[in-house]
């Protein structure tokens, strides 16, 4: 049997058959979800040539930090993995997508379907909008926009210039966030 390195405590376990690596103590039910979750998350933004350096660690501890709720409402429990930046811009070459894009530690936050569903429909430049007062009443509001900025510890005001330009935005409407 191979020995395996459990990726949330670092015990060293016998592998059990399963293909997480998660000791017999940590492999609840929930912890097998949030891996295949964290998974599925991975592999979205290798699809989109995006970076894909999430840890399962670091996951379930932004899930700690804001509480197993949604990051925007605070309110709904967690339901979906969120990418601030949206995942599928297919522009790899867009500055949003060098700075802070993909499935890493700067752009996951759980959400609610609610809010995930409310955040679809906006161009990822409303972030340069709302935090620089040129749209308001979008969603997510500056309120929200700045408490998860804070915690990704990306500095809104220096977000580049660039990344308002709307001529862009159109492709991406309809695609998964
Ligand atoms: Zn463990
Ligand atoms: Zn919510």
């Amino acid at each position: 049997m191979r020995k395996m390195e459990c990726q949330l405590c670092g015990k060293v376990y016998r592998r059990t058959g399963s293909k997480l690596t998660l000791c017999p103590d940590r492999a609840t039910e929930t912890m097998i979800r949030e891996a295949r979750i964290l998974q599925v998350n991975l592999s979205l933004a290798q699809t989109y040539d995006l970076p894909a350096t999430l840890t399962f660690q670091q996951w379930i501890a932004t899930l700690d930090y804001f509480g197993w709720t949604c990051a925007y409402c605070q309110e709904q429990p967690y339901e979906v993995m969120e990418h601030f930046i949206p995942i599928s811009m297919r522009d790899r070459y867009h500055p949003y997508g060098a700075i802070i894009g993909g499935t890493t530690i700067k752009n996951c936050v759980p959400a609610c379907y609610d809010c995930n569903a409310r955040k679809r429909n906006n161009c990822p430049d409303y972030i340069w909008k709302v935090s620089n007062g040129v749209e308001q009443g979008i969603f997510p509001t500056l309120e929200m926009i700045e408490r998860i900025a804070q915690y990704l510890q990306i500095d809104l005001h220096n977000l580049p210039l660039s990344l308002c330009v709307s001529k862009k935005s159109a492709p991406w409407r309809n695609s998964i966030f």
